[in-house]
């Protein structure tokens, strides 16, 4: 936990700073709390391998108990949720290891871990609009500074795209210590992490945010109004500040039926939750399309009632922005990666051709399930595709090699973090 977190974390209960007890036991790197106990007014909390943890739910307790114990390890293995000693021992092995990959870290975790899509995340179509829609909303609300937040991030998919477009390390807090964990060593190594509950109020200060979000996961909030008006109190700027955007992405309605459908709201309760900023909705079938297109993202669009009610996914954008609600041109392709390129996991060799010079990928999914959930994505991706062998073979590769750049429009090469899979 860098020093510079202190800045804007507070107390989710008693809105007061942190900081660190330094008469309990406590382990430094440099100017980083790696484990340690930090207080407020009326509570103490733990950070466990460099994660402040800001609720009082049972592992956060017990987390803290092996803390002061001088006991990090356990405090991490309670926060993982591994009970089994066998699995945590499994667990240890590989996350002790330098070459461990994002995939079998997950793995390690053990059949329980709710990890099996994250491996598809970067192809999938609700990750291709979300991404989308940070470019253009944070990308024009953070041009200048200011930071940005991505609350219920999960394992840090998204938080990656945000580091895209932020000069200052962009906020992943999420309830799932073990998926902060994982976005801090793989999928998002610039975040600053935070172990919160989203169903509290969050423990941050008002103002430390220009950009808030929260993406696929809205639907599964209980207290919707709170969490709402907690995005609004983030990025409300101080007299004459800048002003900043709330996103609210991928959210399922009420009024259509979705798989892991949560607890969704119509439309336009969606919006009725903002009480300071003026949002918009937007179908996200009409964001896919444009994006298909080729033309970039158009905030201008006001869709109507039919298109929203008939959308099993909504996207809303809360701003006083002038910049945000315009047509937003499409992110430029890069031909350095930000990783690596490589083959989407969704492919499989399927067959050589003549003389082994060309490959014929073919798109797999993992099961029928994924199927259904984001099959929309047959609509870039190619069911089967022949590459030139040599061509294939300079991948992985930082730089994107000459005739694949075809490939990466669409999305069958994407740029993925280092030690992914
Ligand atoms: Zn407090």
């Amino acid at each position: 936990m860098r020093a510079e977190t202190f800045e804007f974390l507070r107390c989710p209960y008693c809105g007061g700073r942190l900081e660190l007890v330094e008469s309990l036991f406590h382990r430094r790197d440099g100017d980083e709390i790696v484990d340690g106990i930090i207080a407020c007014h009326c509570c103490i909390f733990p950070v466990v391998d460099g994660i402040p943890v800001m609720h009082l739910l049972p592992a956060a307790t017990s987390a803290r108990e092996h803390v002061e114990a001088k006991r990090p390890d356990l405090a991490r293995r309670v926060m993982f949720g591994l009970d089994d000693p066998a699995q945590s021992d499994i667990f240890d092995r590989v996350a002790a290891s330098p070459d461990a990959t994002y995939k079998e870290t997950v793995e390690a975790f053990g059949p329980n871990f709710e990890g099996g899509y994250f491996l598809y995340r970067f192809g999938d179509p609700t990750f291709v609009v979300a991404d989308a829609v940070v470019h253009a909303v944070a990308g024009t609300v953070l041009a200048d500074g200011g930071r940005a937040i991505d609350i219920c991030g999960g394992s840090g998919h998204l938080t990656r795209s945000l580091v895209a477009v932020s000069r200052e390390a962009p906020v992943l807090a999420d309830l799932y210590y073990a998926k902060i964990w994982l976005a801090r060593r793989f999928t998002a190594p610039e975040c600053v992490p935070v172990c919160c509950d989203g169903n509290a109020p969050l423990p941050f200060a008002r103002g430390a945010f220009r950009f808030a979000m929260c993406t696929d996961a809205f639907m599964y909030i209980w207290t919707k109004r709170q969490f709402a008006g907690e995005m609004e109190r983030l990025i409300d700027p101080d007299e004459g500040g800048k002003p900043g955007a709330a996103v609210i992405g991928h959210t399922h309605n009420a009024r259509t039926w979705s798989p892991s459908h949560g607890q969704p709201l119509p439309p336009e309760a969606y919006a009725a939750l903002f009480e300071t900023t003026a949002p918009r909705v937007f179908a996200e079938a009409g964001l896919f399309a444009d994006l298909l297109g080729g033309h970039g993202l158009d905030l201008l669009r006001e869709d109507g009632r039919d298109a929203l009610d008939r959308d099993p996914a909504l996207t809303i954008v809360a701003s006083r922005h002038p910049g945000v609600f315009a047509r937003h041109a499409p992110p430029k392709p890069h031909g350095r990666a930000r990783g690596v390129f490589r083959l989407n996991p969704l492919y499989r060799a399927a067959a050589e051709g003549a003389g082994g010079d060309a490959v014929t990928l073919r798109l797999h999914f993992p099961d029928a399930d994924y199927e259904q959930e984001y099959g929309a994505c047959r609509r870039y991706l190619p069911d089967e595709v022949t590459v030139a062998r040599p061509l294939l073979d300079q991948l992985p590769s930082s730089t994107l090699p000459d005739g694949l750049a075809g490939l990466a429009a669409r999305r069958v090469v994407l740029d993925l973090p280092a030690r992914y899979y």
